[in-house]
């Protein structure tokens, strides 16, 4: 049976050719990008010029690129950098403001700081329909806040938050202030553009292999000039903020995946595609009683994701028969899926649900062909009228 993948807010495919560029890396630039030997140089020539590409991409400094092993690391190092300069440099008790949309490496942070009483934090509330408003975020600010982080889009409902809406009125009172804007760009660098001078963030959180691009390797982008400590101590690579050798073939691959990705234009053109079978997909969908879009409708969601709740049918069984017919879809969030708990993005929703209720995910990428969703179409209802019979 053919497999059809539509998670790819989960994980990309790697793409082909990058998997090339890194063997071929791998086998020929093995030094120790630290060593001062020709070996380590040629190795260290090779990740400037990945370097390079990134900050191009994110119009950015390529001393300001810092290569992490993963979005989560960035987000971690992003929020506890800023809490920790602040603590131990300022001498205050920082205050966070997050939202309830954000991905557990940022949520589960913010949480654990202040549950332990390290910093304060305000989790803004979405509306019902999965959106967030600057005016939410300007009202949640304090003498002491030093931190805004919010998502780009949310990799569980598509919401796209309004980033440049958010540094602007940021701007107006940061002038004299130390509030670091953090954005986790993760689910938006496919499509959305992430030049960060005109987002207007200090800090900024990619990965690699939800760009078609190899597991194992993120970036945090960190403005000159930004108040944030390391979280490790070891030697001085990436410019003593994330100590550590390099994952020199991951930083090769990201740079080729993003490289790949190509212009704006180019990627704007492919989102405009993908929607068209997402929204054929819901047209579709819809129909069928008691199913429920989660997220925004429009131009504030991301063009691959349609998440929705299917009520009176069971989640665990649902995902289970979608995947016996050959489809990979996903509860929500990879990270949470297995726990048939609704996870806090959905739950921040507010939906009222009585019985057997199960969310889907559905997340569509570049190689998904109008004859695999027309496979979907035909056999979700199907599934659905099968599961709600038992
Ligand atoms: N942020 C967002 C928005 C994500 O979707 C993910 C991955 N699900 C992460 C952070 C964590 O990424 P990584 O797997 O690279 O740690």
């Amino acid at each position: 049976m053919k497999r059809i993948y539509l998670d790819h807010a989960a994980t990309t495919p790697l793409d082909k050719r990058v998997a090339k560029t890194m063997r071929d890396f791998e086998l020929k630039y093995f030094g120790n990008p630290s060593s001062i030997h020709h070996e380590g140089q040629q190795a260290r020539a090779e990740i400037d010029f990945a370097r390079a590409k990134i900050a191009e991409f994110l119009v950015c400094k390529p001393q300001e690129i810092i290569f992490t092993s993963g979005a989560t690391e960035a987000n971690n190092l992003a929020i506890k950098g800023v809490v920790s300069h602040a603590i131990f440099k300022l001498g205050i008790k920082p205050h966070i403001i997050t939202t309830e949309l954000e991905h557990q490496s940022v949520y589960n942070v913010v949480k654990e700081l202040a549950d332990r009483g390290v910093a304060e934090a305000s989790f803004i509330k979405p509306s019902a329909d999965g959106l967030v408003f600057p005016e939410q975020i300007i009202k949640e600010i304090k003498d002491n806040t030093v931190l805004v982080s919010t998502i780009f889009v949310s990799n569980e409902i598509g919401s796209v938050i309004p980033v440049r809406e958010i540094s602007k009125q940021l701007s107006l009172i940061r002038a004299n202030s130390r509030i670091v804007y953090h954005v986790d760009a993760v689910q938006a660098a496919k499509f959305f553009n992430c030049n960060v001078e005109k987002l207007g963030c200090d800090l900024l959180t990619l990965s690699a292999h939800k760009l078609y691009g190899p597991k194992g390797i993120g970036v945090l982008y960190v403005k000159t000039g930004t108040k944030i400590d390391s979280l490790l101590q070891g030697g001085s690579q990436e410019y003593g903020l994330r100590p550590g050798t390099q994952n020199t073939a991951g930083i090769i691959g990201m740079a080729c995946a993003i490289e790949l990705l190509g212009p704006l234009e180019e990627r704007q053109r492919q989102a405009a595609e993908i929607k068209k079978l997402r929204d054929r997909l819901w047209d579709s969908i819809k129909k069928i009683l008691g199913v429920e879009i989660n997220g925004p409708v429009g131009d504030s969601r991301s063009p691959e994701n349609l998440s929705i709740t299917i009520y009176k049918t069971d989640q665990d069984a649902l995902i289970a028969a979608l995947d016996l017919a050959g489809f990979a879809v996903s509860t929500g969030s990879a990270c949470v899926s297995g726990s048939s708990k609704p996870s806090h993005v959905i739950q921040a929703l507010g939906k009222i649900t009585d019985g057997p209720t199960a969310t889907l995910r559905i997340t569509l990428g570049k190689d998904n062909t109008k004859r695999e969703i027309d496979s979907f179409i035909k056999t979700f209802p199907e599934i659905i009228k099968k599961l709600r019979q038992k």
